[in-house]
């Protein structure tokens, strides 16, 4: 089965590179889609975060890296994707996350698949790693270590 995973990775954490690890296991190829809506403010570039993604999944044999600034149903039909993966930090599916599977399945006939967080990882998101940064504290234990030096090198701090 070849699986997508989607977000907006900015930047990619411990949790997003948890379930590309437990859901690459359980499928052919997974393709991590960097998909960028343009309304959405962003800290790191498209190329930036692409070149984030890469760096941790190196090594990662079924696992390839791609973008789309289009819609999610598209990318997963014209990567002959059957399923989409989906992170879930709590015991419930928010609102937008059912509507956007039901959406999408009826659309495209993909489906959504959810994997829960481990419970490590469950209060770990992007946004609290940007405001980690901004506040001047490690993120050491929030991010893949590989990308650490290219999130320095943009913040000109180490
Ligand atoms: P989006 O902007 O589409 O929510 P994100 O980049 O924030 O995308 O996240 C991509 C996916 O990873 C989503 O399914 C999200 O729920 C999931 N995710 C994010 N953080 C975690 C985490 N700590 N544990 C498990 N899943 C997560």
């Amino acid at each position: 089965m070849i699986a997508v995973y989607p977000g907006s990775f900015d930047p990619i954490t411990n949790g997003h590179l948890d379930i590309i690890r437990r859901s690459a296991a359980l499928c052919d190829r997974l393709i991590v889609g960097l998909l960028v809506n343009p309304q959405k403010k962003s800290m790191f570039t498209a190329p930036e975060r692409l070149r984030h993604l890469e760096l941790a999944t190196k090594g990662m044999g079924n696992v390839e890296v791609k973008f789309s600034s289009g819609l999610l149903a598209d990318f997963a039909r014209e990567n002959g994707a059957a399923a989409i993966i989906r992170g879930l930090r709590g015991n419930a599916i928010p609102d937008y996350e059912f509507q956007t599977a039901l959406g999408i399945r009826e659309v495209s006939g993909v489906e959504t698949l959810f994997m829960f967080s481990r419970p490590e990882y469950i209060y770990m998101s992007s946004t609290m790693v940007k405001e980690v940064i901004f506040g001047g504290g490690s993120i050491e234990n929030m991010v893949p270590p590989i990308i650490i030096p290219e999130i320095c090198r943009k913040m000109k701090v180490d």
